[in-house]
């Protein structure tokens, strides 16, 4: 067992996941060493945790006067900022959590430092997983996934090629039970009120849509490199089975625990031990009682159908979904389309591009923000 303390920055400390994190990190504090907190603009909470966790380095957008406080951290800032904490070689780990697609260059920065990857971040994956995916390779880093359902896969796998098919589960979001009509006029009230996980605004209405599933297939499919065909969903109400594979052999494993995002990101973190660290209670069966599982129904979420299609046409295919679908979410979250926009928008733009087969990072770039202009145009005609 490794006992000296490892260092890890966190990139989005105060968002959902960074918070958690650092919730994981107060339970462990003998096995963690914090170099880096990057936050957003929540001066106030970035300043108050490196006042609690004194890190070496705090980054954030905001005025670094406004992070002065009671800590020895060196301020720095923006996306400057964050590429010095990935610089930063005395990282045993760099936990990316931060929303969009600001994660992508500071994980491309680590990796070419050797340093592994708790991602949690996406659009990394989604905008350029093939890239990603083949520089973690060549630069022997791991990269963990801390999304709950990849997690789960990560935890199942012992070889690769003895596996017939990825199962992801996905709880169905608030409009399961709705009716079509109502999902297609559902409020921001109804879409951010998820049944099971609480998480930032943006990925809820993803989840909502399923839109959320729909990138998470596209992650996996880099993750484990597991050809679209053999990535399947299942709708699993009470979102206790997180994910499970299928071995050519028929026999299922899957990993079942409790929905708390505190387990993937603390098995992220320390992986390869295991602590006891911020577990509340013992799982039981016999209090979960029952589990359902149907099929997704794609005529009320098609965007899942999208995320099918973009993934299997590669290269700038899955930007373009992702780019899409951002901007139209933010516009729902506007109060300027309705939920089922999202989807009609989405999928315009997505006829409408022309796919590049392997973009570099800055065609990745270029088309994220040319695509992001076409989406705003054509939501102002909604
Ligand atoms: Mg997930």
């Amino acid at each position: 067992m490794d006992t000296r303390k490892r260092k890890i920055s966190i990139l989005g400390s105060t968002g959902s996941i960074g918070t958690q994190a650092l919730e994981v990190i107060e339970k462990l504090q003998d096995k963690f060493e914090i170099i880096a907190l990057a936050g957003g603009n929540n001066s106030e909470l970035l300043k108050q945790q490196a006042e609690k966790f004194q890190p070496k380095f705090i980054c954030a957008t905001c005025q670094p006067d406004d992070l002065k406080g009671k800590h020895n951290a060196k301020i720095l800032q923006g996306s400057e900022g964050l590429e010095e904490i990935c610089s930063n070689k005395e990282n045993d780990i760099i936990l990316v959590a931060v929303s969009g697609k600001i994660g992508l260059k500071p994980t491309l920065t680590a990796i070419k430092n050797g340093i592994d990857i708790a991602l949690a971040n996406k659009e990394t994956l989604v905008m350029a997983g093939d890239i990603v995916m083949q520089k973690a390779k060549e630069a022997s880093v791991n990269i963990i996934p801390v999304d709950s359902e990849h997690c789960a896969i990560h935890q199942c796998i012992k070889d690769i090629s003895q596996v017939e098919k990825l199962i992801i589960t996905a709880s169905g979001g608030p409009f399961l039970r709705k009716s079509i009509d109502e999902m297609k006029n559902g409020t921001v009230t109804e879409a951010l009120a998820h049944p099971r996980w609480n998480m930032g605004r943006k990925i809820t209405v993803d989840s909502a849509t399923l839109m959320n599933k729909g990138l998470e297939i596209i992650e996996a499919h880099h993750l484990f490199n597991m050809p679209y065909e053999k990535i399947e969903v299942v709708i699993h109400p009470q979102s206790i089975i997180h994910s499970a594979i299928e071995y050519v052999d028929g026999s299922v494993i899957a990993q079942i625990g409790l929905p708390s995002m505190h387990i993937p990101i603390q098995y992220a973190i320390t992986y390869p031990e295991r602590y006891e660290g911020i577990k509340s209670k013992s799982f039981s069966f016999s209090e979960i009682a029952r589990l359902d599982f149907e099929e997704p129904n794609y005529e009320k979420f098609p965007t899942l159908k999208l995320a099918y299609q973009a993934g299997t046409e590669g290269g700038s295919a899955t930007v373009c979904l992702n780019a899409a679908n951002e901007e139209a979410v933010f516009a729902f979250l506007d109060n300027k389309i309705k939920l089922f926009d999202i989807y009609t928008i989405t999928e315009k733009i997505m006829a409408q591009h022309n796919i590049i087969k392997s973009p570099s990072i800055d065609e990745i770039f270029a088309i994220d923000k040319e695509i992001r202009i076409k989406t705003q145009e054509l939501i102002k005609q909604f």
